[in-house]
C-alpha cells in the first residue's frame, strides 16, 4: 500500500509493466460434486458458465486469471471429470496431481456436508506427499448450522478446515487471505508453464573465427532427428542440435556454413545476418580468435549483442594454436580487454580438436537463467535500502536525490526503474549498476537500470 502512495507521485506509473511475469498457480482440487467449479467462479469474480450442467462432459485443466488484495495469481480449475468409470478414485487423483504439479499452492475442496469419502482419501494421500502449502476448503457450509460439519475436517492434518459456501460467498474472503498469503510473487514453475521449446542461439563473430567447425564439431552425431515434428518443415536455417540430452536451436547455421568471403561489401551484409540472427537468438555466442588481438569487428559484434539485449557467452577459440607459456599473458590480456563486459562467462575452447566443448552449454545456461531471473520487489528495495543507507547519493548545490522505491519491470534481459526525487549521476548509477551485479549475479545477461524522477 505504501508503494502504491510512492508510485502515485508518478507520471510514468505504466511503465512498469509486467512483461514475460508468470503469476503463481493456484490448484483447485477435489473429488467431483464438492463444489470446485463453484468455487472457482467466485475466486474469479466472474459469472463466467465454469459450471457443467451436462453430465459426462470430460474437461481438461483449464485456467483463469484471478486477483486478491491486488495479487494476481492464476486459477487451474481440475473439475469435471466422467462418472461412473471404473477406477474413479484413480483417475481423479490422477488428474489433480497433474495439475498440483505444476502449482504454488492448492486449494483441497472438500464437500463438509458429507464428510471424506474413499475418493477423497486418494487425494488426500497424493496431497501429502507433494509438500505443497494446501489451503482446506470446507465447501457448502451455507450458514451457522453446518460449521459443526467443517470442524470436523481438522482430522485431516491440512489446517484449519475454511469454511465457505461456494455458492453464497460465505467465508471466502478469509480462504482467499490465507491463499495469498502463501503465494510466492511469481510461479515457480514458469519454465514449465511457459513451455518454451528449445532455447535459442546465435554463434556470432567475424568470418574464419571458426564458427562453422564449432558447429559442425557440436552438431557432429548429435544432430537432433525432430521426428516428432512431424508434417511440419522447419526452416533449414536453423538446426537442432541435442547436447546432453537436451535439444538446442542454433540460428542461421545455413548463413554460417555458406562461407561468406571477405569480398568488398560483404562485411556489410555479415552485419545484416548477425543482427537478424540476434533478434530471433535468446543467447549469443560471440567467438573470438584467442591468439589474435580484438579487432574493431569483433568489438562492434560485440556491440551488436549489447544492443540486442540478449545473453551472451564469450567463447575464445583456436586455444590449440596458443603456446603453453603465452596461456597466462593472454588471459590477464583478455581480462582487460572486456572489462566493459566482464559480466559474460567465458570459455576457452578448440572447435577443430572438441577441447572444452562440454563447457559451452553450461555458460549457456548460467546465461539464459540470468537473462530470466526476476527479483521479488521486497528483496530488490531492501538491498537498495541498505546500499543507499550506506552510500547516499553525493549532495550537489544543496540537494541530494534520494531514491524512493525501485521494481524490477521486465526480464529477458532484467530491466529495473528507480524511482527518484532527482536525477541520478552516470557515476552514482554505475555504482548501483555495479552493486547489482555484485549482489545479485546476473552473470551473462545485460541488466538495464532507468530511472522516473518525481516532478
Ligand atoms: P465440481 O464437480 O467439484 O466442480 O462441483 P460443482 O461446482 O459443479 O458443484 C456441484 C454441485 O454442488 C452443484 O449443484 C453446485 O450448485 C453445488 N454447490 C457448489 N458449492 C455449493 C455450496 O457452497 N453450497 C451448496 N449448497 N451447494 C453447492
Ligand atoms: P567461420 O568463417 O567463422 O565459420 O570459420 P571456420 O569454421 O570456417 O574456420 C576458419 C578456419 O579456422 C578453418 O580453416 C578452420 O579449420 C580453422 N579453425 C576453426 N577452429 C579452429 C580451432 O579451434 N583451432 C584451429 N587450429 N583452427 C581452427
Amino acid at each position: 500500500e505504501d508503494d502504491h502512495q510512492i508510485l502515485a507521485g508518478f507520471e510514468d506509473e505504466e511503465a512498469v509493466e509486467e512483461v514475460s511475469f508468470v503469476p503463481p498457480v493456484v490448484a483447485i482440487v477435489g473429488r467431483p460434486n464438492v463444489g470446485k467449479s463453484t468455487l472457482v467462479n467466485r475466486i474469479i469474480g466472474r459469472r463466467q458458465a465454469v459450471v457443467e450442467d451436462v453430465s459426462g462432459v470430460t474437461r481438461d485443466r483449464v485456467f483463469y486469471d484471478a486477483e486478491w488484495n491486488g495479487k494476481p495469481f492464476t486459477v487451474a480449475d481440475t473439475g469435471g471429470w466422467e462418472y461412473g468409470v471404473k477406477g474413479l478414485d484413480a483417475k481423479v487423483a490422477d488428474q489433480a496431481e497433474r495439475a498440483v504439479d505444476v502449482a504454488d499452492a492448492v486449494v483441497f475442496v472438500v464437500d463438509a456436508t458429507v464428510g471424506i469419502t474413499a475418493t477423497d482419501e486418494a487425494i488426500v494421500t497424493m496431497l501429502r506427499k507433494a509438500r505443497k502449502p494446501i489451503i482446506l476448503a470446507a465447501n457448502k457450509v451455507d450458514g451457522q448450522s453446518q460449521e459443526a460439519d467443517a470442524a470436523g475436517l481438522w482430522g485431516l492434518g491440512f489446517g484449519y478446515p475454511y469454511p465457505v459456501s461456494g455458492l453464497h460467498g460465505r467465508g471466502a474472503a478469509d480462504l482467499l487471505d490465507s491463499l495469498v498469503d502463501e503465494l510466492p510473487e511469481e510461479s515457480a514453475y514458469k519454465d514449465v508453464l511457459t513451455a518454451q521449446g528449445p532455447r535459442r542461439v546465435a554463434i556470432v563473430g567475424r568470418p574464419n573465427v571458426g564458427k562453422s567447425s564449432l558447429l559442425n564439431n557440436l552438431a557432429g552425431a548429435n544432430r537432433a532427428v525432430v521426428d516428432e515434428l512431424a508434417g511440419t518443415t522447419r526452416d533449414p536455417v536453423d538446426e537442432l542440435v541435442d547436447l546432453d540430452g537436451q535439444i538446442w536451436e542454433f540460428i542461421d547455421t545455413a548463413g554460417i556454413r555458406r562461407r561468406q568471403h571477405m569480398a568488398s561489401g560483404s562485411d556489410y551484409y555479415a552485419s545484416l545476418r548477425t543482427r537478424a540472427a540476434l533478434d530471433r537468438a535468446e543467447v549469443a555466442v560471440v567467438l573470438l580468435e584467442a591468439s589474435q588481438p580484438l579487432s574493431e569487428q569483433d568489438v562492434r559484434i560485440i556491440q551488436m549483442v549489447l544492443d540486442s539485449g540478449r545473453a551472451m557467452v564469450l567463447a575464445f577459440n583456436k586455444w590449440d594454436l596458443l603456446h603453453e607459456d603465452r596461456r597466462d599473458d593472454l588471459e590477464r590480456e583478455i581480462d582487460l580487454d572486456f572489462q566493459h563486459v566482464a559480466w559474460a562467462p567465458r570459455i576457452n575452447i578448440s572447435a577443430k580438436t572438441g577441447w572444452h566443448k562440454n563447457r559451452l552449454v553450461p555458460a549457456l545456461e548460467t546465461a539464459l537463467d540470468s537473462w530470466e531471473t526476476r527479483i521479488p520487489t521486497g528483496q530488490l528495495n531492501s538491498f537498495i535500502g541498505e546500499l543507499v543507507a550506506a552510500h547516499p547519493h553525493p549532495v550537489r548545490g544543496g540537494k541530494q536525490p534520494r531514491i524512493l522505491f525501485a521494481t524490477q519491470s521486465s526480464t529477458r534481459p532484467p530491466k529495473f526503474i528507480l524511482f527518484t526525487t532527482g536525477f541520478l549521476e552516470p557515476g552514482y548509477r554505475r555504482f548501483i549498476t555495479n552493486r547489482l551485479r555484485q549482489y545479485f549475479g546476473f552473470q551473462g545477461s545485460p541488466i538495464e537500470i532507468t530511472m522516473r524522477v518525481r516532478e
